[in-house]
């Protein structure tokens, strides 16, 4: 039994709402960590989404439900950067205003591809908790709407929309490794998949480093915990104290959360460019990592999400070249 506040039905409006906007993205077989684990495993390639990360599916989807009203006045967020990018690209569909708030932590390269998307930048504090204080104050003063990156039904759905292509593909799917952060990926994905496969063991896949939804969800209620550099930088960030949605769904929803060192999720991104001949970045590559690392032991087949590849390409190259974690590749 499941007890998800966005349903399954949710996610088929969401997806019938945003298919002319996005891209229906493949899963491919990986030989490689199928031999290495025994089970068919594929790769759901994300990564290969408009805008490089999934966040494309939840902001288009809270983009297109709102009201024309709300539309012309304009959206603000608060982001690590892929969800930043994703509402400047949808909003930018809609010729509407977008402000993306984000703290100093989020890398350059992210920056500057939602800048050059025509959105308003504000860099604002240390920590993406600081930065939402910012977005709040927009959304008050400017008449914005406020469009989270992960606590809001629409994103959530459109996020499920990933699963929905999963389940239909790979309906005797037994395991689903999912990147974790804020949960609005890991919450809807499992809402899709486990109305459609019941027996599917979903796993969450965070860093060591920062893992907001790994602490709250083994304290029982949300935690704050201090956000860290890491190649996972799409996975930093809290969860929110205040959380409505996904802290309630992941808990009910997600049988498993691993957490890896910054040198598994090197190994995993290196893994992806060498063997599966694809450029991930720290939060994509966790899936993969966590099958490497041996954190996870699938019984059945397996997909991996692999959610993004809005990696720089320097810091790529230098992981490619052995670096093991974020020190070793900016020393
Ligand atoms: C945002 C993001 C995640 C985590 O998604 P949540 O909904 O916050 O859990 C994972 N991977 C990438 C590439 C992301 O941009």
């Amino acid at each position: 039994m499941t007890t998800a506040f966005v349903t399954a039905a949710d996610i088929e409006t969401a997806r019938d709402r945003i298919a002319a906007r996005i891209r229906r993205t493949p899963l491919e077989p990986s030989p490689s960590l199928s031999a290495l684990c025994g089970v068919p495993v594929a790769l759901k390639c994300e990564h290969h989404q408009i805008t490089g990360a999934f966040k494309l599916r939840g902001a288009t989807n809270a983009v297109l439900s709102l009201p024309p009203e709300a539309l012309a006045r304009g959206v603000v967020t608060v982001s690590t950067g892929n969800h930043g990018r994703a509402i400047a690209h949808a909003a930018k569909a809609e010729g509407a205003r977008a402000v993306v708030c984000m703290s100093r932590l989020v890398p350059m390269n992210k920056r500057d591809a939602i800048a050059a998307l025509g959105a308003e930048t504000r860099i604002a504090g240390r920590s993406q908790d600081e930065a939402e204080v910012e977005a709040e104050r927009l959304a008050r003063d400017d008449g914005l709407t406020l469009i989270p990156p992960f606590d809001a039904p629409e994103v959530v759905a459109g996020q499920g929309t990933l699963g929905l292509e999963i389940a239909l593909a790979q309906p005797d799917l037994a395991v689903l490794l999912v990147p974790l952060s804020g949960g609005g990926l890991a919450a809807g994905v499992a809402a899709a998949v486990k109305a459609r496969c019941p027996a599917v063991r979903v796993i969450g896949v965070s860093m060591e480093r920062g893992a907001a939804m790994a602490a709250s969800l083994a304290a029982g209620r949300p935690v704050a915990v201090e956000e860290q550099p890491t190649l996972a930088d799409s996975l930093g960030g809290g969860i929110g104290m205040a959380n409505r949605l996904t802290f309630a769904m992941c808990r009910a929803l997600l049988d498993d959360v691993v957490l890896l060192t910054e040198a598994e999720i090197s190994a995993g991104i290196r893994h992806a460019y060498s063997n599966e001949r694809e450029i991930v970045e720290g939060a994509g590559a966790v899936g993969i990592a966590a099958l490497l690392a041996g954190k996870v032991t699938p019984d059945g087949p397996t997909v991996a999400i692999l959610s993004g590849r809005n990696i720089d390409m320097g810091l790529h190259r230098r992981v490619l070249d052995g670096a093991d974690g974020l020190e070793e590749a900016v020393a």
